[in-house]
């Protein structure tokens, strides 16, 4: 798992061109890494590749389960409220802070195969989406906070033991 600081983790992702057992590989890796944390999302700068794919294992706030991954995702809508929840990383374990996200969001990409997917959240997993596309932009949560929350999650991150 890369940590915050890891520049993989602070670069934006660049685009899968190629899609085969590679590809598939490094998807089976990261829902293997994201389960073992355990987490709802994982994007994969976070094992250290920074190619534009996530997984996402992600209930919402019906509790209906997400489950899946994308390839070259673009965040393609948002809306809805924007509510300030708490937030967390697998990238600053045990830190967590409040962030504002919309309520809905909207991910359209392909899947290990190439094909069209569009994934579409609420509540929770609308989130995930959000946080899990900021990872590909090279952006971690706390980019998000105000300048309060900002400051407090940084402070704890220093003073972590993984720091
Ligand atoms: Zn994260």
């Amino acid at each position: 798992m890369t940590l915050l600081g890891d520049p993989v983790l602070h670069t934006p992702c660049t685009d899968v061109t190629e899609f085969g057992p590679e590809l598939d590989r490094l998807i089976e890796d990261m829902f293997a890494t994201m389960y073992a944390a355990p987490g709802v999302g994982l994007a994969a700068n976070q094992v250290g590749v920074g190619l534009r794919v996530f997984v996402f294992d992600c209930p919402d706030d019906e509790d209906n389960r997400h489950l899946g991954h994308v390839v070259n995702p673009k965040l393609i809508e948002t809306g809805g409220v924007t509510v300030r929840g708490s937030e967390g990383c697998l990238s600053l374990p045990g830190l967590e802070a409040g962030t504002p996200r919309f309520d809905y969001a909207v991910v359209e990409g392909v899947d290990r195969h190439g094909e069209a997917v569009r994934i579409q959240g609420t509540g929770f997993f609308a989130r995930c989406l959000q946080h899990e596309c900021d990872h590909l932009d090279g952006m971690v949560y706390p980019q998000r906070l105000d300048r309060f929350r900002r400051g407090r999650v940084l402070r704890q991150a220093r003073r972590a033991s993984w720091s």
